[in-house]
């Protein structure tokens, strides 16, 4: 996509970049230099990307416009969004920072901003800090959820995205989704990485049966004079949140106390000058989590794919996260001196892929594999049109799980309930934008992809959906496992997230009638772990959840959605579309 003088002149306006006698001309150089302005503080530069999702190209993703939490949660860093996002942290509206960390305007800013990440861009990102700092004085490290879920990451069994990481310079690394991708592979992958010089680093997975570590719990690197001490987490409910077979025999959790063990032994034992953990294990549960572990300088957090624009302070701890899907390179500088923190300075680098050039080494890469996953998957090919935009994020709702949900109702027939998983990856496709296959597997391309139909009673449903519940709202994020609430296509139903645990979903109607606790409901589901074989119902053959959706929306060609949630959330504020996307 190439930008107009407008855009540029627009953008002038939102960077102040008047500067010179030709605005146009020098804009775009300027701007990427407004990107990249940055003076450097102390010895120690830290850059970091995480859940990258695979997305190896640029592309559109919107912030939610909803992240309900109980009370005690509500309005700290993890769960502001839109509106008010842009006021706690002293944003302007219209402003490319704006397009990056708040769902308001989306669609209007998105063709003025256009496409957001892309391997290729983040790597000159990095490789310029590199340049520019020395390589003596970074590290570089991604939280996970990188080699995976998108068309060109899944069907290269991550290949594609090990290669850009090696060409990139990464230094560490945990995971999550990666882990989806079973043992073999997932091991391979490691040892793929590992030759290109990055250390996969995980302290919480042991063996089930002997506690043995499965990895190496930490790294100590020389940066910029000083020792460092990275402990890694990766996502602690792996087992649980995707299906256990692909992490047989490994045993996860969170393992503050083994943690604790490992800060104990790098500042006692290694004499480290500062101890960093790299996690995975969300925004909210680093917060808490930085309570409870003493002597921990530095998280690195994600999975929650949360964007913190100024680091979170808990207690002598900071906290940064830096959002998701590419959009932005996180940059922490550190004085470090004698085993103490004297000065920091945070920055997240949005990146804008018409901005920021594309790495020509990088490129190459991302294109070869582009080609290659293209020939068996034809991934340009355009098969509908977006009448409304079309996203995956919010607690309760969002257009693209509607449409799966119709879409799966349209291919077996006779169904009560579609439930989609509330993961808060994919992309999104904007009002009057052409839907390729790609943008399916954006959404869709996971290694388990297949949809099951089986009868479930109203009240098995229930316990189900309570208990779902129950991960996204609980007030202790020791117990949360910060994703979004399922998505349940022809339900709609009031919740009170505050209520009593195992009994916060109330007045639960099927296909507009009151949900029965006997009765016995024909369900599709996709994106949990697999369910016995013997509960599948027989005539309903299981199918790629993917191929259902590129059948419907090329039969359908345009496609427009409902926007209007199916929730009524009774006891905290819930935006809808409009307020955020505009209408
Ligand atoms: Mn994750």
């Amino acid at each position: 996509m190439h930008m107009t003088r407008r855009d540029f002149l627009e953008l002038a306006l939102v960077t102040g970049a008047f500067l010179t006698a030709n605005p146009v001309q020098a804009l775009a150089k300027m701007s990427y230099d407004d990107i990249m302005r940055f003076k450097p503080v102390g010895n120690v530069t830290l850059l970091f990307t995480t859940d990258l999702h695979a997305h190896l190209e640029p592309l559109y993703f919107a912030e939610p416009m909803n992240l309900v939490a109980p009370k005690k949660l509500m309005g700290k860093p993890g769960y502001i969004t839109g509106k008010e996002f842009l006021k706690y942290y002293k944003i302007a509206p219209g402003t490319l920072e704006a397009y990056f960390t708040s769902c308001l305007d989306f669609p209007k800013l998105a063709h003025k901003f256009g496409k957001m990440g892309g391997a290729a861009h983040i790597t000159t990102v990095i490789k310029n800090v590199i340049a520019e700092r020395g390589r003596d004085k970074v590290l570089v490290m991604d939280g996970g959820d990188t080699w995976v879920t998108s068309a060109i990451g899944t069907f290269t069994n991550g290949k594609s995205v090990v290669d850009w990481m090696t060409l990139t310079g990464f230094d560490l690394m945990v995971a999550h989704w990666d882990f989806t991708f079973g043992k073999e592979i997932f091991m391979q992958r490691i040892e793929d990485l590992e030759k290109g010089g990055c250390e996969f680093i995980t302290q919480n997975v042991v063996d089930e049966l002997f506690g043995d570590l499965i990895f190496k719990p930490y790294s100590i690197r020389e940066v910029g004079g000083a020792k460092l001490g990275i402990i890694g987490n990766s996502f602690p409910y792996t087992p649980i949140a995707n299906p256990k077979q692909f992490v047989e025999g490994w045993s996860f959790g969170v393992r503050e106390e083994q943690m604790q063990q490992f800060v104990d032994e790098l500042r006692q034992k290694h004499k480290v000058d500062a101890v960093i953990l790299l996690s995975h294990d969300g925004l909210p549960l680093d917060m808490a989590l930085a309570e409870k572990v003493k002597g921990i300088d530095v998280i690195i957090s994600g999975h929650t794919h949360d964007v913190t624009p100024t680091a979170v302070r808990v207690g002598k701890t900071l906290i940064v996260i830096a959002g998701s899907h590419g959009k932005f390179v996180g940059r922490l500088d550190l004085d470090v001196q004698k085993g103490k923190i004297r000065d920091f300075k945070f920055k997240l680098y949005p990146v804008a892929s018409n901005l920021i050039p594309a790495d020509k080494e990088a490129q190459k890469l991302v294109e070869k594999y582009k080609k290659e996953v293209t020939k068996k998957y034809k991934l340009d090919e355009v098969i509908g049109e977006a009448e409304v935009m079309l996203y995956k994020r919010d607690t309760f709702f969002s257009t693209w799980d509607w449409l799966v949900g119709e879409a799966i109702s349209d291919y077996y027939g006779g169904l009560d309930i579609v439930t989609s998983p509330g993961y808060r990856w994919g992309t999104t496709v904007l009002p009057g934008q052409k839907i390729t296959r790609d943008h399916v597997y954006d959404y869709t391309a996971i290694t388990y992809p297949l949809v099951y139909v089986m009868k479930r009673t109203g009240e098995q449903l229930l316990t189900v959906w309570e208990d779902v519940a129950d991960n996204v709202f609980n007030p202790d994020p020791f117990y949360q496992q910060g994703g979004d609430m399922s998505r349940m296509w022809n339900v709609e139903y009031s919740i009170e997230v505050n209520g009593p645990q195992y009994n916060r979903i109330r007045e639960v109607k099927i296909g507009g009638k009151p949900l029965k606790k006997d009765k016995e409901y024909m369900m599709a589901v996709y994106g949990g772990p697999p369910p016995p074989p013997d509960m599948v119902h027989p005539d309903y053959k299981p199918v790629p959840v993917y191929d259902i959706l590129i059948d419907y929306i090329k039969k359908k060609g345009k496609i427009k959605v409902r926007t209007e949630p199916n929730v009524k959330v009774l006891d905290a504020p819930y935006k809808v579309y409009d307020q955020c996307y505009g209408g």
